[in-house]
């Protein structure tokens, strides 16, 4: 370690470098069969066709929610949806799931029995039940941090690393709504009903559990993983595990009605919204050209909604080449700037 190496603080290298630092002292106790850090789950494997996937996250006052903006029962609802999505990423059934909670000493009973209906709420939904965690005083804010455990055939466990040249890439469903939403209450934008729309997709998402567990039943699928950060930075991911690049083109994300109307009244470029706003929490996935249009149809009778194709998988370097109406962009590497 060098002198300016010492002083060094997280902010100036980020989570990714922190996590490069440890991650390889730990490889070497992961046994062949089983996958540590990289993926929306780790998985670990349980006999011969089945494995358990498992996925963390922490939730911090000020940092992921406003207490003032979130209502407790939306709060209760997210923590376990952001966690169930990853599930939902591996083509996995979720099975259980643990609950730490940091909670200030003036914290109302009934704010917290809120919270609890909204994380029950979903609970129900899709079977899960709470199984433990840790209920601890923290100084001043709330620190929530949820576990979940599921389960998937091996077979039809679905890494990032799957893409495959020639792949078509695919969304589940509309894309930029949850990032218009937090921009409506951080800019403290008067509301109409068709802003609060955007706003309930931010504080209530919807995980794609089911559309999950059906995509992985099908051959045709190979990568996939959940949209959390936008697909300007997720599809990163899958091309860096693939060792692929992409094209994607702006002009086929689908886009809500809602999100349409507020982008031109707020001259905000909703393609870009779409892109690169992040908290979606639907599926991004890669899919044998051959079998797409077979999937598509397919999903629609099940689902009684399409998949939206938006790019391509080609050979290269983990790069996303973005057009729109077929002419190639010439993005920063700053990435999109899509809310001034
Ligand atoms: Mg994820």
């Amino acid at each position: 370690m060098s002198i300016n190496e010492k002083y060094k603080q997280i902010k100036d290298i980020g989570e990714f470098a922190f996590i490069n630092r440890f991650e390889s002292k730990f490889d070497q106790m992961i046994k062949d069969s089983d996958m540590g850090i990289g993926d929306d789950c780790a998985v670990v494997s349980i006999n011969e066709t089945q494995n358990h996937v498992i996925t963390t996250d922490l939730l911090i006052e000020d940092i992921h929610f406003l207490k003032t903006e979130i209502s407790p029962f939306e709060l209760g609802y997210k923590s376990l949806a952001v966690n169930l999505s990853d599930i939902a990423a591996m083509g996995a059934k979720p099975l259980y799931s643990f609950l730490s909670i940091g909670i200030p000493t003036s914290t109302d009973i009934d704010y917290l029995d809120r919270f609890m209906e909204g994380y029950h709420k979903l609970s129900q939904k899709y079977n899960v039940p709470l199984m433990g965690g840790d209920t601890t005083k923290s100084p001043d804010k709330i620190v929530i941090n949820v576990a979940v455990i599921g389960i998937s055939e091996k077979e039809n466990t679905h890494l990032r690393s799957m893409a495959c040249s020639g792949d078509l890439v695919c969304v589940t469903d509309n894309l930029g709504d949850s990032a218009a939403g937090l921009n409506i209450l951080l800019n403290k934008i008067e509301q109409t009903s068709v802003h609060k729309k955007l706003i309930k997709q931010h504080h209530l998402p919807e995980p794609n559990i089911l559309e999950g567990m059906w995509l992985a039943k099908h051959k045709q699928v190979h990568a996939m993983m959940d949209i959390s950060d936008g697909i300007s930075s997720d599809l990163k991911h899958i091309l860096k595990a693939s060792q692929k690049s992409a094209d994607i083109h702006l002009d086929k994300l689908p886009i809500s009605n809602e999100l349409n109307s507020i982008a031109k009244k707020e001259n905000w470029n909703a393609q870009e919204i779409a892109a690169s706003g992040g908290e979606d929490y639907k599926l991004l996935f890669t899919v044998d050209a051959e079998g797409f249009d077979k999937l598509n149809a397919d999903f629609e009778k099940e689902f009684n909604k399409p998949l939206y194709l938006i790019g391509e998988i080609n050979e290269g370097r983990s790069e996303i080449s973005w057009f729109k109406n077929k002419q190639k962009l010439a993005i920063s590497k700053m990435g999109f700037d899509h809310f001034s």
